[in-house]
């Protein structure tokens, strides 16, 4: 018997499952973590095991896309365990992708078991190339490893993208550097702008929001850029550079024309499904999902009435928002 697939109030069919495997990181870095953050307790964590359940029980009901994320989903325990589990899932065709967000810290030691369990695209985050720049803004990395990751990754086979977050004052003056060193590698870059997430204890936040449009406009300054029609259901635009052939995406997270066309939904590392990036709403799959150890109808139907909730758009319902759109949660909560 066919299981019907995810298909939101509004008609939109879920098809791409965002999941984050650890809250932990070994970054710091300044506009997603506090110096001393609190994680959480073990037993909170879904297992592999049930983070296997939780994500092939999604891709039994339609979704054909995952992407690993955190904290750093490569610090988990053994998390390389799960990749190969889910290999099989790409092997049946149910399947299509299997990806990865990461800080590129441990991929010198995971590139090639990525690419062996199936990953054949990876983002890589990396916001600077100058090397106390880096430490500056991870507080923690280092850079020079994080390059080894990356040679690690294309060496592997891995098509590797740059996502930068943009930031005024700190790596504008990296604009040029950065898209030139990526056209050199033969990386498409995305740029993010900052979103205001959590409580950070009033850090300096190193630099502070820069529009992409701005950006954008200084790119145009020195390369013709060509819209590309493309749009992967999520909150990136993309520009073809002419000069490099290069692709160029933005993502505005806080911009909310691409909801109608939202296909994704978020799970956290201890099992709440979030409908919505911009959303406080969530769901509990946790304890349907521990609730019978040999069944997944309970986990399937909570499933089904979490979509069933899943929000028009992040600018839906103000009132659950503060005026600024801030969400309190951690953006290493919900993964980005
Ligand atoms: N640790 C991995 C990494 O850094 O790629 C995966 C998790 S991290 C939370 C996912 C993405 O969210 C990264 O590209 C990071 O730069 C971005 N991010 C974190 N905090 C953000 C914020 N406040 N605004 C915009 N992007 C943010
Ligand atoms: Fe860690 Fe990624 Fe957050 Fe940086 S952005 S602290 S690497 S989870």
């Amino acid at each position: 018997m066919e299981t019907a697939p995810l298909i939101d109030p509004f008609a939109r069919a879920i098809t791409y499952l965002r999941v984050s495997v650890t809250d932990r990181c070994d970054f710091r870095c300044v506009y997603c973590m506090s110096e001393n953050m609190t994680f959480l307790p073990k037993k909170e964590l879904l297992t592999l095991e049930e983070l296997d359940r939780m994500c092939s029980t999604f891709v039994s009901l339609g979704v054909r896309k995952l992407r690993i994320t955190g904290g750093e989903p490569l610090v988990r325990r053994e998390i390389m365990t799960f990749f190969r589990s889910m290999t099989r899932h790409l092997e049946s065709g149910d399947l299509s992708e299997i990806t990865i967000t990461t800080n590129g810290s441990q991929l010198e030691r995971f590139a090639k078991d990525l690419y062996a369990a199936g990953v054949r695209r990876i983002n890589v985050s990396l916001d600077t190339l100058d090397e106390s720049k880096f430490a500056r803004v991870t507080r923690w990395g280092r850079l020079p490893q994080v390059l080894r990751g990356i040679d690690a990754a294309q060496a592997a086979g891995l098509r590797v993208k740059i996502n930068t977050v943009a930031l005024k004052g700190f790596n504008e003056d990296e604009l040029f550097t950065l898209t030139e060193w990526c056209a050199s590698r033969d990386m498409d870059l995305t740029f993010i702008e900052v979103m205001p997430m959590g409580d950070l204890g009033g850090e300096d936040r190193v630099g502070q929001y820069w529009s992409l449009k701005d950006l954008q406009a200084r790119l145009a300054q020195s390369y013709t850029l060509t819209e590309l029609a493309h749009r992967t259901g999520g909150p990136a635009r993309y520009v073809r550079l002419d000069e490099t052939g290069q692709q160029i995406g933005f993502i505005t997270p806080l911009t909310h024309n691409f909801c109608e066309s939202c296909n994704r939904v978020r799970l956290t590392c201890t099992g709440e499904l979030f409908m919505c990036l911009g959303q406080e709403d969530n769901a509990d799959l946790r304890s349907p999902l521990r609730s019978d150890p040999n069944s997944n109808v309970a986990l399937e139907n909570a499933i089904r009435a979490a979509i069933s909730l899943k929000p028009r758009g992040h600018d839906f319902d103000y009132s659950r928002q503060q005026a600024d759109g801030q969400v309190s949660r951690h953006m290493s909560h919900t993964g980005g």
